[in-house]
């Protein structure tokens, strides 16, 4: 169906390498190389992600670089980049530029929750990204979404000429209420929708596990935790793509590695997901994924992902926790008692988290 795509693994752009703030260019560089290298060509990117930086960066270090027809690339149009419909032709025409191309070949509503499809309904949105698509600006049509099964049903069957849908899905989010990825999986399958997997190590959370379950995949004789994770949701049927976040050469080493011939979970492989599983829900741990979309609305620019990362540590026996949030708060000088409770970040989390009541009790462990 998607002829210029040669492999079911994709990069995403949300999370690269950066030095002093900026994206490190030069790492970035030798990370798409091997990636490409490698026989892999889909990359997919955001006009927010990394504070604007994603765009420019897979500009200077891919579109530059390689011919058009080798890579295939998905952009999204984001909620919070537009507020009329009127914005959005010349948002997606910045898009464009800042990557450095003609057309995208997948054009995603990003984010879609009963809430931002609402605003996209209100402001013709699929209207508009369908007419871009006539123009040839976009090749293809789809969305990424963080709600449940009932809000994809609806926009599915408004929409059926979204040719694909982005879900976060991994191996603990299978049957998990605030994610529902096995439910949503289904919505996608009935609707004969190719599914492109998002999170499948869960914010790097299935890609470091603690030493217990890490023991678990460890037994097996080979392959990284991560690999485990890419694995087991590339394994499902009608998943045409799974994205990884990479942040250094050495993960797109590992991960092209496992997946350049790729091999389906098998049954012995598949058990001890389920073991991992189980210690892993055993742990109270906060479900953020880092994907950062708090902190860019949050007035006080408090780190939210790396205090829950601190609390996640804490919560694990982990005894580095202390020190990890000395860091945290000597490189970012906001702590979690500065929050104003505005309520901006909740909105804009696509896993739903009480981010002001976590923040409540982050204050009151480590302050
Ligand atoms: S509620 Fe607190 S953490 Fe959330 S956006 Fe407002 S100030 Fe930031
Ligand atoms: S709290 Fe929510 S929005 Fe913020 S980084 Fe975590 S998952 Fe993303």
């Amino acid at each position: 169906m998607f002829e210029k795509i040669q492999k079911n693994f994709g990069f995403g752009a949300m999370r690269l390498p950066m030095v002093n703030g900026r994206v490190d260019l030069e790492q970035t560089t030798q990370m798409v190389d091997h990636f490409m290298a490698s026989g892999f060509n889909y990359f997919d990117t955001a006009h927010m992600y990394l504070d604007g930086q994603s765009e420019p960066a897979l500009k200077h270090c891919l579109t530059s670089r390689y011919p058009r027809e080798s890579f295939v690339l998905t952009n999204k149009l984001s909620g919070s980049c537009f507020e009329f419909e009127e914005q959005i032709r010349p948002l997606f025409q910045s898009q464009l530029e800042a990557c450095g191309v003609e057309y995208f070949d997948f054009y995603l509503m990003h984010s879609q929750t009963r809430r931002i499809f609402q605003k996209f309904q209100d402001c013709h949105a699929y209207e508009v990204a369908m007419e871009l698509k006539k123009e040839g600006k976009v090749k293809h049509l789809g969305f990424s979404f963080h709600d449940g099964p009932e809000v994809l049903e609806q926009i599915l069957t408004k929409y059926p000429e979204m040719e694909v849908v982005q879900l976060q899905f991994n191996y603990l989010d299978m049957e998990a209420l605030n994610v529902q990825s096995r439910a949503c999986y289904e919505v996608c399958r009935r609707h004969n929708k190719p599914v492109i997997v998002m999170e499948p190590v869960k914010g790097g959370k299935l890609a470091q596990l603690p030493p217990k379950a890490h023991e678990i995949f460890a037994g097996l004789g080979g392959g990284s935790d991560a690999s485990y994770a890419v694995r087991y949701a590339a394994g499902y049927e009608g998943v045409m793509m799974v994205l990884s976040g990479m942040s250094n050469l050495a993960m797109v080493q590992d991960n092209c590695g496992y997946m350049q011939d790729f091999q389906k979970l098998n049954s012995r492989e598949l058990e001890a997901v389920a073991e991992v599983c189980r210690i892993l829900k055993q742990q109270e741990q906060i479900e953020c994924t880092s994907c950062r979309y708090c902190t860019e609305v949050c007035p006080q620019q408090i780190p939210i992902p790396e205090l829950f990362g601190c609390m996640n540590k804490m919560n694990q026996g982990d005894p580095a926790y202390m020190a990890e949030y000395q860091k945290v708060i000597a490189e970012k000088g906001k702590k979690a008692s500065q929050c104003v409770g505005c309520g901006a970040c909740e909105k804009a989390c696509p896993q739903h988290l009480p981010i002001r009541k976590l923040l409540r009790t982050v204050a009151e462990e480590f302050e």
